[in-house]
């Protein structure tokens, strides 16, 4: 038996309890937890407005050690560490095919579809495996989920050298979206959070931000004007979700500008398409990553390029997950970790 957190039904609650360690099918391997990030993603999960299929164990930012593993799985053993993708996707078709897994007709994801990483272990399939590198924390392992999700939207509007870059939301993903872009070679970022986000925004800055706007107090399109000198950006990154924001974005961007959605939105959003047509404004969406789009983000890690540390607000135990939803929701964490192992909590 094994200590799991399992949300049994919509409501609000969850359980902790002792559930039977899931067995491996032939092409999975048995994973002990050794980190698990929490996500927002989670959240909607855990306050039973994103129904999925109950029970279910969510947790899909981790990193593990492979404990067991089914009779087709050849590359991986006992002992490994490793992180698993939480994408996945079948191989077979079209979108698989052209390289667009998180697009896959037959996906499922692990945490959300099936049961995940809040857990003290938890099996995944060997095509989702990447090797933690050896220099790499848990940690550091469980945090690469958030930054490929950040990677792609980056990826999508192709920021380059000499690209001023504005970001809307400062929590994780645009906190990991803003080290991507300074890698990526980008001349300067501002980035943009509200009232609620002083911390969030100094960190920002420690991150390497060149400017950080309150929107609470001033109109981004001013503040980003008055920056470029009247320029404005060449690529406005979107990582709130919040339906309001997107018309802010359009306001920072210079023409021909590039505005990249990475923030799940939940309601409706309304802009002038007409602005975005005149401007020949380019619009893209991403969804999650690719096994390739999480192995560079690895590699991003391992060189130093991208630092998790600065971001990760808590460490707790598994038995804390009350109190996280709690931190959480009254935006006090930036990233929560848990350490699902007694004594494990650094
Ligand atoms: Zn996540
Ligand atoms: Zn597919």
């Amino acid at each position: 038996m094994m200590q799991a957190v399992v949300k049994e039904s919509a409501g609000v609650d969850f359980v902790l309890k002792q559930v039977p360690i899931p067995t491996p099918k032939a092409d999975e391997v048995l994973i002990r937890v050794e980190a698990v990030g929490l996500c927002g993603t989670d959240l909607p999960i855990f306050k039973g407005v994103r129904p999925v299929a109950y029970p279910l164990i969510p947790g899909h930012e981790f990193a593990g050690t492979v404990v067991g593993a089914g009779n087709h799985v050849a590359d991986f053993k006992e002992g490994d560490r490793v992180v698993p993708g939480l994408v996945v996707h079948c191989g077979r078709c079209d979108y698989c095919r052209r390289g667009l897994e998180s697009l896959c007709d037959g996906i499922y994801e692990i945490g959300i579809h099936t049961d995940g990483a809040f857990a003290q272990y938890v099996v995944a399939p060997e095509k989702t495996l990447h090797r933690l590198p050896n220099g790499l924390t848990f940690e550091q392992g469980a945090s690469i989920d958030p930054i490929a999700s950040a990677y792609r939207p980056v990826k999508k509007a192709a920021v380059g050298s000499g690209d001023t870059v504005v970001i809307f939301g400062p929590g994780p993903i645009g906190l990991y979206a803003l080290q991507i872009v300074l890698a990526e070679g980008a001349q300067q970022v501002a980035v943009v959070g509200t009232g609620d986000d002083a911390q969030r925004l100094a960190l920002a800055r420690r991150l390497g931000a060149d400017l950080t706007v309150d929107a609470s107090v001033e109109s981004p399109a001013e503040a980003i004007g008055a920056w470029t000198g009247g320029r404005m950006a060449d690529v406005v990154i979107e990582a709130t979700g919040v339906a309001e924001v997107p018309g802010f974005c359009l306001g920072c961007l210079k023409k021909a500008g590039r505005l990249s959605l990475a923030g799940i939105f939940h309601r409706n959003s309304s802009i002038n398409l007409g602005d975005v047509v005149r401007r020949e404004i380019a619009i893209t969406g991403s969804i999650c990553y690719t096994w390739l789009d999480f192995q560079a983000c690895l590699d991003l890690v391992t060189r130093g390029r991208v630092r998790v540390e600065p971001l990760i607000s808590h460490r707790m135990p598994l038995d804390q997950m009350a109190a996280a939803l709690e931190i959480a929701e009254r935006r006090e964490s930036v990233k929560i970790i848990f350490f699902p192992w007694p004594g494990a909590v650094q």
